[in-house]
């Protein structure tokens, strides 16, 4: 049974637009949280008003173990590489130097170099996606969730029509929000999530994001987003994540969107 945790110092009745309540049967049954800091509360009430629901893509619609990052890795010191007309191993230098400098390396690349950032999209989301497999169950839970349903990533769109594609759940999606919509600023500035609510009349406090890195949580908590953090393995990911910013952390979205749509209410 899927089960939401909330750190201690984030009570449920805290959090806008959430009711509190005693804990009901998913909370018996859930079992241990495995952080100590953690507790388990129940899932319900989050979803009574929401009217938008807002998803990133990668690591979050489908599980970080298809590593398709890596493959993004290699291609991109690969387009340097080429672009640059450097050594692999000198590309990877740049690559690295650009996104710690930049927030991405595509940023670098526009900034000190005018790159088209079509040419540099288009060619590292070129990869081989048959790791991420069809989720008739991601599916099924998408089809029960009701509101509006925006997809909103630091990739290309066109990346996420394919990656939706190879899910089977595109026809759920209201719009994608991608990195050209954001003006090629990555998340987390939060310039990005103003002009995320601005595009979609967003009204914060009845909008949820999910997301793997739990950074770019904190700038939809500030507006007044509840937030849900999946959780992953990956260094970056976790960062921040036993913030307040994190108010409920799942391990698997489709298993928790059915428990929320099983609750009664
Ligand atoms: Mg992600």
């Amino acid at each position: 049974m899927p089960v939401t945790y909330f750190h201690r110092t984030r009570r449920i009745f805290d959090l806008p637009g959430l009711r509190s309540g005693p804990p009901n049967e998913i909370m018996v049954e859930s079992g241990e949280p495995t952080s100590s800091e953690a507790v388990a509360l129940p899932c319900a009430e989050i979803a009574h008003d929401i009217e938008t629901w807002v998803f990133d893509l990668d690591n979050t619609l489908y599980p970080a173990e298809t590593n398709l990052f890596a493959q993004i890795d290699v291609r991109m010191r690969e387009f340097i590489a080429d672009y640059l007309a450097l050594d692999l191993d000198e590309a990877y230098r740049v690559q690295k130097t650009y996104f710690r400098e930049y927030g991405t390396t595509l940023r670098g690349l526009m900034s000190r170099h005018g790159l088209d950032p079509k040419e540099f999209l288009d060619f590292v989301h070129a990869i081989d996606l048959s790791p991420v497999s069809p989720s008739p169950a991601l599916d099924a839970a998408l089809d029960r969730l009701s509101g509006r349903k925006i997809i909103f990533t630091n990739a290309s769109t066109d990346h996420a029509d394919r990656v939706m594609d190879r899910l089977g759940v595109g026809h759920h999606f209201d719009a994608v929000f991608d990195i050209k919509d954001a003006d090629y600023l990555p998340k987390p500035d939060p310039a990005v999530y103003d002009a995320l609510v601005e595009r979609y009349s967003l009204d914060p406090h009845k909008t949820v994001m999910v997301e793997d890195i739990a950074r770019n949580l904190a700038p939809a908590a500030a507006l007044g987003m509840t937030t849900v953090w999946v959780r992953t393995q990956s260094t970056v990911g976790q960062e921040g994540a036993d913030a307040a910013h994190v108010h409920h952390v799942i391990d698997d979205l489709a298993d928790w969107l059915q428990a929320l749509a099983d609750l009664p209410g």
